[in-house]
């Protein structure tokens, strides 16, 4: 799964810091702190790739970025949504 790899070292150090297990780039690429990934992980980060692929690299880093400052992180509706896809890939585990 191309879209889907283990993060380099340095991105691996940031995932740590910060506590996150993983993070999509605009380049719609998803990179893990842990690899091979958790479905349910990998279902969240297709739909960040969803995300960028509807509004494009630019306008999802711009409304990620304001529906932080609206909502913060946890209830951030595109955070909302990708759990959402982490749900539903608990029930459905089709490859991506
Ligand atoms: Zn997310």
């Amino acid at each position: 799964m191309t879209r889907h790899r283990p993060a380099p070292l340095v991105l691996r150090w940031w995932l740590r810091a910060t506590g996150f297990q993983a993070i999509t780039m605009p380049w719609r690429a998803a990179y893990y702190l842990h690899w091979p990934a958790p479905h349910r992980l990998v279902a969240h980060e297709q739909a960040h790739i969803r995300q960028i692929e509807r509004y494009g690299a630019v306008g999802f880093l711009w409304r990620y970025a304001i529906g932080l400052i609206r909502h913060g992180y946890w209830n951030h509706p595109m955070e909302i949504e990708a759990r959402e896809a982490e749900y539903e890939a608990l029930f459905d585990q089709r490859p991506f």
